[in-house]
């Protein structure tokens, strides 16, 4: 039962003020100021996927091998190639990635030969439709393109 004397004289309020007045000092602050200030990520999240090009010829890495959609437990890759009648090999035509059904698991980073799929430390891939989930080969090739909030 409260004390009528704690009542009257507001003490448990005056306690919880001066509990809530202790912590104002900024070093006991853990708010993220997200989006002003971006957190770091831990060194092996795995997060948006990128298909990387040749830094020099910007040429894809990729050689159309299919391995990784072999390897999705989702089948949610889809690559498309046609065969190069010159040089025999195989020319990446186009690569979807549904990112609405991905868990991350690395699976397909895992078995591509030629390090071409990535799973980067980028997080932000929210999107206003179903559709905006599914990247072509464009945009895994340039990655996501994060709106910069300012203040
Ligand atoms: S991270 Fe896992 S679920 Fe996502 S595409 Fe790769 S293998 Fe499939
Ligand atoms: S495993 Fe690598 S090289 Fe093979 S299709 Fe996938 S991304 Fe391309």
């Amino acid at each position: 039962m409260a004390n009528p004397i704690n009542t009257f004289l507001l003490t448990d309020l005056l306690k919880g003020l001066w509990t809530t007045f202790k912590n104002q000092k900024p070093s006991l602050v853990v708010t993220e100021q997200y989006p002003r200030e971006r957190p770091p990520v831990m060194e092996r999240y795995r997060g948006a996927p990128r298909l990387n090009t040749h830094p020099e010829t910007a040429e894809t890495l990729c050689i159309s091998c299919n391995l990784c959609a072999l390897a999705c437990p989702e089948q949610l890759i889809v690559v498309t190639s046609e065969r190069n009648p010159e040089t025999r090999r195989k020319d990446l035509t186009n690569f979807t990635y549904d990112t609405s059904r991905c868990m991350f698991c690395g699976l397909c980073e895992d078995a591509c030969p030629v390090d071409a799929l990535e799973l980067t430390q980028d997080f932000e891939m929210a999107t206003f439709t179903r559709e905006g989930q599914i990247w072509d080969r464009q945009m895994l090739e340039e990655g996501p393109l994060p709106t910069e909030y300012r203040h």
